[in-house]
């Protein structure tokens, strides 16, 4: 479990300007939307939780910094030079992210000059992608009709005292990082460099990660729309083997290491008859394994479908040695490991099959953000900016507990989050799609 020492956020220094934003606060005659310093959000949400830490002071319990405006900001910003970059895959509302980073910085604190390196970290080096581009209130405008991100994104490692000398030669003051575990390390190196070199420059994250497997973030930006996409595969995978004789259809979702937009889509429109998890074993032979499961179902229903998480059945595959530029392992093949499965088990079987194949992967990946999820977004960039312009650095935006909060990135790279085998989630699905508790 993560402590109150390690959830403490680190910041540049004594915070000295007034806050442009005073200006709205000023018509409300109170203090209402300044974050107090001295206030915490609480990581424990139950009575339950909270009593098990026995009687240890509230001070003391592990909470969070809140997101927020603070009075008192770091930067000046008349002179404060900001630069935003996009990193690893696409998700549905980066653009959403960089929109509202660019308004929150130009039109409430009049930060003007913003600028967005192109394709990743490999852009912060000079000569490895294309030039930085300025970005303005107009540029950003419309950019959120379209998925994917206008900055553009890549992979694979980066020289990270490079990177400093760049920022220090653009005299950037502030970074903001928005990417997943991989470019969360990066933006920590970032942030360590120049906390070594004694560079007052604030590196913020957003994270983005579209299978919501950051922990203590609460749910991640575009999640909501990746799961609603992936839902409408289910749909269109049903509909199609409702239609045909012995019909299986398999649905492979993203999830690498955590299973959550295989059950929240799946849970979208009760479509589903199997979901296969990374965090749930299950085998395939046997009386109680997938394949005489499925047989049974189909030989019920007429009909099955299995939704997929890209990580599921890895246990059950030969390990693929391969890595991508930036070193994540290449997953085995489950999918069609599964798919040659079934078809053989319904053959030595000699039950009729049609099996039909979805893998709706980059089409989730590239959709705009919905309005639920642009509006997260926003959110979560203008606290990134408060948070920046506070001094803050070395930190991702959450929202744990449905609270805005400052994390140190360290805390969050260090573990992912996952769906709890024994938890009420997990249990959802089961009840949703009455598939056997055990399949091991
Ligand atoms: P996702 O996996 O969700 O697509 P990601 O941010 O994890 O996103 P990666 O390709 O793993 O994607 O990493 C993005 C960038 O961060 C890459 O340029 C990678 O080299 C860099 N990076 C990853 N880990 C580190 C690290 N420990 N130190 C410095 N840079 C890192
Ligand atoms: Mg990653």
């Amino acid at each position: 479990m993560v402590t109150l020492e390690e959830l403490q956020v680190r910041t540049l220094g004594e915070c000295k300007y007034d806050s442009p934003l005073s200006d709205y606060v000023a018509a409300r005659a109170t203090n209402a939307y300044y974050v107090a310093e001295t206030d915490r959000v609480l990581i424990d949400d139950t009575i339950s939780l909270l009593s098990a830490r026995g009687d240890t002071p509230l001070t003391e319990v592990p909470s969070f910094e809140p997101g927020g405006p603070r009075r008192k900001i770091f930067f000046d910003p008349k002179k404060t030079k900001v630069g935003i970059v996009t990193c690893g895959g696409l998700c549905p509302g980066l653009n959403d992210v960089i929109r509202a980073i660019v308004l929150e910085l130009f039109e409430h604190y009049g930060v003007t000059d913003i600028t967005g390196f192109k394709n990743g970290y490999a852009g912060l080096v000079p000569g490895k992608a294309p030039d930085p581009i300025t970005l303005t209130p107009a540029f950003v405008e419309t950019i959120t009709d379209r998925g994917g991100t206008v900055l553009g994104s890549s992979r694979g490692s980066q020289n990270i005292p490079q990177i400093v000398d760049n920022l220090v030669h653009r005299e950037i003051d502030i970074l903001f990082v928005i990417g997943g575990d991989g470019s969360m390390r990066g933006a920590h190196a970032i942030a360590e460099e120049a906390l070594a070199r004694q560079l007052p420059i604030a590196v913020v994250g957003v994270p983005k990660t579209i299978d919501n497997d950051i922990p203590l973030i609460g749910t991640s930006f575009g999640f909501q729309t990746a799961y609603a996409k992936a839902a409408e595969s289910i749909k269109g995978a049903r509909v199609e083997v409702e239609a045909a004789i012995g019909g299986v259809g398999v649905v492979k979702v993203m999830g690498r290491a955590a299973g959550f937009i295989a059950c929240y889509a799946a849970l979208a429109n009760h479509d589903a008859d199997f979901v296969l998890i990374p965090e749930v074993p299950f085998n395939l032979q046997g009386e109680n394994g997938l394949l005489a499961t499925l047989r049974k179902r189909v030989k019920e229903r007429g009909s099955a479908v299995i939704v997929l998480a890209e990580g599921a059945g890895q246990h059950l595959t030969p390990a693929s040695r391969r890595t991508d530029a930036s070193g994540n392992t290449v997953l085995g093949d489950f999918a069609g490991f599964l798919r040659a499965q079934i078809a053989r088990d319904f053959k030595d079987h000699d039950e009729p099959l049609t099996l039909r194949y979805f893998d709706p992967g980059y089409m989730i990946r590239s959709v705009p953000a919905d309005a639920a999820d642009s509006v997260y977004c926003t959110r979560l960039a203008q606290a990134a900016v408060h948070a920046a312009m506070a001094g803050r650095t070395d930190m991702v935006i959450g929202r744990p507990r449905h609270r805005f909060a400052h994390v140190p990135i360290s805390v969050v790279v260090k573990n992912t989050q996952n769906v709890n085998p024994d938890g009420d989630l997990w249990l959802s699905v089961l009840e949703s799609t009455a598939q056997p508790f055990n399949m091991s």
